[in-house]
């Protein structure tokens, strides 16, 4: 086996040799004498490229760590037989990769030097880069320090360098983590002068280059914290997206991005008042077309009736109407109000309501109207409704009529 990333993370472009063809669930792979290509292990994603022999051009797609033998296998897209190859690993992807590795390594000692916090998880992927924290109880104000404390080190630009020692010379060394698994050496990855930790990753050479580390969010999960960070280029693209939202809200709300918290709470001030004020008047406007309504309002013995087709209203308005209008038919008349409510339009709907004083079991009285309009409904004595398929205001007007004639016997 020879890993070339081990100890050499920038080279990209290299020479092969294809030394086995395998077929890995379904899919053509091969094996290479040596590879710079990084297989999916330690919470890393695999690279991605290309291998080339001549005008044959494979896309590697995967990389896998066999675990049988701790072979490297390249995953293609399509088959290639044995012989020398000319392979290219994808730049971007692997330099992202190596920006958050090491970002990692020095925001996860950054929290054990300023929230005695240790990391029990690490995952790398397109969508987001998180570590796992042993504890629940960080401050905003540790995560702060940790987060400053990381930036320093990446700006002091010290050098990240890789070594191999034995297990009993790592025993002695003041490593962050020591990982289980095989035997003889161990890759110890040293941020000079900051953290010593094993690790199998591909790294920067220099702290700088991580450019930047910014912890994104970070959710309390039992008794663990998941913080996710950006690093360099996904940190860059974050703080572009950020602003261009808050330029966005500025030029919506004509302010700037420090006045934007109080603008939006007044505005949600100023909501919340128009709609109090827009209820109460919409209850005022039920109650004065309640009252016209009800001036002329035909007689049911000593009650009153109220039959009306209504169009481009909300069902609730109606109800609310019908209360309006057993609410004011008590108001300087004895006898009571009985309102038959209809809406025409795509989806039809009755309401039929009475006050206490006033005859007819409204409940029992919808059930034809309902009927003849195709729709479903009920209800006790006094309120009833249903609603049913588009009707027009002619054919609700019928039913109307229909229902006040069975009211009056
Ligand atoms: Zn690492």
């Amino acid at each position: 086996m020879n890993r070339a990333y081990y100890t050499d993370s920038y080279t990209l472009e290299f020479t092969s040799e294809i030394v086995a063809v395998v077929t890995l669930d379904g899919r053509p792979a091969v094996i290479l004498d040596r590879s710079y290509f990084y297989p999916t292990s330690g919470g890393q994603p695999h690279d991605t490229g290309a291998l080339r022999r001549g005008d044959e051009v494979a896309r590697v797609v995967d990389v896998i760590d066999r675990e049988s033998d701790g072979a490297v296998v390249h995953i293609l897209d399509r088959p290639l037989v044995p012989g020398p190859v000319q392979a290219s690993i994808d730049r971007d992807r692997r330099f992202d990769h190596m920006r958050h590795h090491t970002g990692q390594h020095i925001l996860s000692q950054a929290f054990v030097r300023a929230a005695e916090a240790e990391t029990v998880g690490f995952h790398l992927s397109p969508q987001s880069v998180t570590i796992d924290l042993d504890r629940a109880d960080l401050s905003a104000a540790a995560i702060d320090r940790a987060e400053s404390l990381a930036n320093e080190i990446i700006w002091s630009n010290r050098p990240v360098s890789v070594r191999f020692v034995t297990r009993e010379e790592a025993a002695m060394l003041p490593l962050r983590k020591t990982p289980p698994g095989r035997d003889g050496h161990l890759r110890l990855i040293d941020i000079d002068g900051f953290d010593l930790t094993a690790c199998g990753g591909t790294h920067v050479a220099r702290a700088g280059e991580v450019g930047l580390v910014k912890v994104a969010r970070t959710e309390r999960r039992g008794s663990t914290t998941r913080v996710e960070f950006l690093c360099g280029q996904r940190a860059l693209e974050d703080y572009r997206r950020q602003q261009e939202v808050l330029r966005r809200l500025g030029a919506a709300l004509t302010t700037g991005a420090a006045e934007l918290p109080g603008a939006v709470a007044r505005l949600q001030d100023e909501l919340k008042a128009a709609r109090a004020d827009l209820k109460q008047r919409k209850a005022a406007l039920l109650a004065l077309e309640a009252a016209q309504l009800l001036a002329a309002a035909e007689p049911l013995g000593e009650a009153r009736l109220v039959a009306r087709v209504f169009a481009g209203r909300e069902p609730d308005e109606l109800r609310r109407l019908a209360g309006a209008l057993v609410e004011a038919g008590g108001v300087g008349h004895a006898g009571g109000v009985v309102a038959l409510l209809g809406l025409a339009g795509e989806r039809s709907h009755l309401v039929f309501c009475r006050s206490a004083d006033a005859p007819g079991a409204m409940g029992e009285l919808i059930k034809p109207a309902l009927a003849a309009l195709g729709g479903r409904g009920g209800g006790g004595p006094t309120l009833a409704q249903g609603g049913g398929p588009a009707a027009g205001e002619a054919a609700l007007a019928l039913i109307l009529t229909q229902a006040a004639a069975l009211l009056r016997g």
